[in-house]
């Protein structure tokens, strides 16, 4: 009711008005809502972290897509042999949704990313992608923009022997992503009670996770983010106050809070 309940989206805004978003699970409509209450056309660089449903199923209701003149740039990784526009595109097919992308009126670019692509974007923003944790290739991303770094590292299991076997060959990159960052986005879907055997290897992280990557990056404000969707508000409450209890405990200069929909953080 207060962290809300939508799938993984989040939009960044540059001073210049450079318009990027993190995936496209449902959040994605309202942010679509949004944009087409602001004046002119929706310019946007949809960075998709992987194709789990949760980080892609908002695009087939993002109303921006339909409208001509909406640009939009969809980057993300392959998954085989199948490519970033065949996996996107597929999810709109029949018999899953009654309108096929292509019917879409904006202008829409696919671009692969893998480990240690690094996007240019004008004014020298940059975003560079590095593999992390999670069945399939899933990508998180580093943005640099105006000396300011955000970093988004969603569905991400950083720790452990499963992570480490289980999924990839390269070696996980959260925390080179991550130095230094301004603002680190990380998954934080488990208390550590919850990360039982049967969960090792799903690709996700308990908020102690989360920290200690905040804390071994040197990161200035962590944010707890893909809750769990069994999780109450007052359990997501319970464990960011965990999370910062484990800051003071540890006297780290660590600014810890839980993404919650609608939030507006400015930096
Ligand atoms: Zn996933
Ligand atoms: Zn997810």
């Amino acid at each position: 009711m207060r962290y809300g309940g939508n799938t993984s989206c989040v939009e960044v805004r540059l001073d210049d008005g450079t318009l990027i978003i993190f995936d496209a699970g449902t959040g994605i409509r309202a942010l679509g809502q949004a944009l087409l209450a602001q004046a002119g056309p929706v310019r946007a660089h949809l960075f998709l972290s992987h194709a789990h449903w949760d980080h892609i199923q908002g695009i087939p209701f993002f109303t921006p897509a339909y409208i001509a003149g909406t640009e939009l740039t969809i980057l993300g990784p392959e998954h085989g042999r199948l490519t970033l526009e065949k996996i996107v595109t597929g999810q709109m097919r029949s018999p899953y949704f009654p309108i096929p992308m292509h019917a879409m009126a904006a202008k829409i670019e696919f671009v692969k990313l893998g480990e240690g692509s690094v996007v240019e974007l004008p004014n020298g923003v940059t975003v560079e992608a590095g593999v992390v944790n999670h069945p399939g290739c899933t990508l998180g991303y580093r943005l640099t923009a105006h000396g300011k770094v955000l970093v988004y590292t969603t569905d991400n299991e950083p720790f452990g022997e499963a992570a480490a076997s289980r999924h990839l060959v390269k070696p996980s990159r959260h925390v080179p992503l991550a130095r230094e960052a301004d603002l680190l986005i990380q998954d934080a879907q488990y208390t550590p009670e919850e990360y039982s055997p049967h969960r090792v290897g799903w690709g996700h992280s308990t908020y102690l996770d989360a920290l200690q990557i905040a804390q071994q990056a040197r990161v200035k404000r962590l944010v707890l983010f893909h809750h769990d969707p069994s999780h109450s508000d007052a359990e997501v409450d319970y464990i960011v106050a965990q999370c910062q209890a484990q800051i003071a405990q540890q006297g780290l200069d660590i600014e810890c809070l839980g993404a919650a929909e609608g939030a507006v953080l400015v930096f």
